[in-house]
């Protein structure tokens, strides 16, 4: 009989029925009224449920897509950037901005810590930067950083573009853009809304709006703001194709999201991370990101002793459940299991038990039971 693999890899994440419903619906004509409607409610939804007064663009691509449209729509070239990087994904910033003739500063973290506000403040204080990118959950550390007072800081600094990157954060760790006075955030499809991979998201509050206004024309074409706007007011217009399928599956993720209520759905997360965290450390493994800055998204596990990666990795998927590998430093010493969107306690049990089996065809001396224990005991 096939087995059953859990995909508890930090996206894409387990797609529920209903949202995988919407996938396999009949293609309609992207003009199809029933459609438009469907598209128009979505941008609503997403612009009132994330608090914007500004405008939310959803296009077929992916969050790296995402990024460089926040960038391309805020900055041009001789601009200069602030990239706060705590880890792999803040890094990819440098070089998408690097490619458009964009200054680029940056402040890392050691992996596993944050960068201190106090630092960027500093930062901010000694040059002028049109913008600054924070990556909210950096996927490679699972650090998340201090976003909203990030934002409380930028009021300090008013032609500072905030551009935070969500796409291991958004509807899983709590965000509202113009409260946390973001002017920018972005994410994709397939993390915490739990849709397949396909679609990028970027919504763009007023400030980050009249900076793409003062820009006139940019070197970019697809992923210009100024070309999609008009789309996002009316979808009833072309400017390319959108990807029909994929706009359902993220309303049937918002009816979701709604239903369950955003705050409800931090709360969710925040449960079964800790859950998953302290499972993880009774079982032996160390976490990397520092305790107060563990994202509620995913877990980045640290090997005991005597644990080899690829065998675990190839043991575990034996056993029903995929995970990641490290990255950077951290490839063959760590592994990554997501915990977003709409995993359900199932999922949480199936992946902690077969990390069990797995510890015990790998290490003769483990005691079996510690990880669901402390699992269940943390989620009862
Ligand atoms: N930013 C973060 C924080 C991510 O985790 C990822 C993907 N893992 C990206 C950006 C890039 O997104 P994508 O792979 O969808 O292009």
């Amino acid at each position: 009989m096939k087995k059953r693999k859990l995909v508890m890899i930090p996206g894409p994440t387990p797609v529920v029925r209903s949202i995988q419903d919407q996938m396999g619906r009949e293609t309609v004509a992207f003009g199809d009224p029933g459609f438009v409607k469907d598209f128009s409610e979505l941008i609503e939804d997403l612009k009132t449920i994330w608090k914007t007064k500004g405008e939310v663009f959803v296009v077929a691509g992916t969050g790296t897509m995402a990024m460089e449209m926040a960038i391309a729509n805020t900055l041009k070239s001789g601009d200069n950037l602030l990239i706060v990087s705590h880890g792999f994904f803040g890094d990819r910033f440098i070089e998408i901005a690097e490619r458009k003739g964009i200054n680029v500063d940056i402040i890392k973290a050691e992996w596993g810590k944050i960068v201190p506000v106090a630092e960027i403040e500093r930062k901010l204080k000694d040059r002028k930067y049109q913008a600054i990118t924070v990556t909210h959950v950096d996927t490679s550390t699972g650090v998340k950083a201090p976003i909203e007072e990030i934002g409380e800081m930028m009021k300090n600094f008013p032609d500072t573009i905030y551009i935070v990157d969500g796409v291991c954060s958004t509807a899983g760790e709590l965000e509202y853009i113009d409260d946390m006075n973001i002017d920018i955030l972005l994410t994709g499809s397939q993390k915490a809304f739990g849709v397949a991979p396909g679609i990028g998201i970027v919504w763009a509050g007023p400030k980050a709006l009249d900076r793409r206004a003062s820009l006139g024309r940019i070197p970019e074409y697809y992923i210009d703001f100024d070309k999609w706007l008009p789309i996002m007011k009316d979808p009833t217009k072309y400017y390319a194709t959108p990807a029909v399928n994929m706009i359902w599956a993220m309303k049937e993720s918002v009816r979701l999201i709604k239903e369950e209520g955003l705050e409800n759905r931090y709360k969710r997360h925040k449960k079964n991370a800790l859950a998953m965290q302290a499972a993880l450390e009774a079982m032996g493994f160390r976490l990397l990101a520092e305790e107060g800055h563990r994202a509620v998204t995913l877990s980045n596990a640290i090997y005991p002793e005597g644990i080899d990666d690829l065998e675990f990795r190839k043991t575990l998927a034996e056993e029903g459940a995929v995970v990641a590998g490290g990255l950077g430093a951290y490839a063959g010493k760590m592994f990554r299991i997501g915990h977003m969107g709409n995993v359900d306690v199932h999922d949480l049990v199936g992946a902690i038990t077969a990390i069990e089996r797995t510890m015990d065809r790998l290490n003769p001396n483990y005691e079996v039971g510690k990880g669901i224990t402390t699992l269940l005991n943390e989620l009862s």
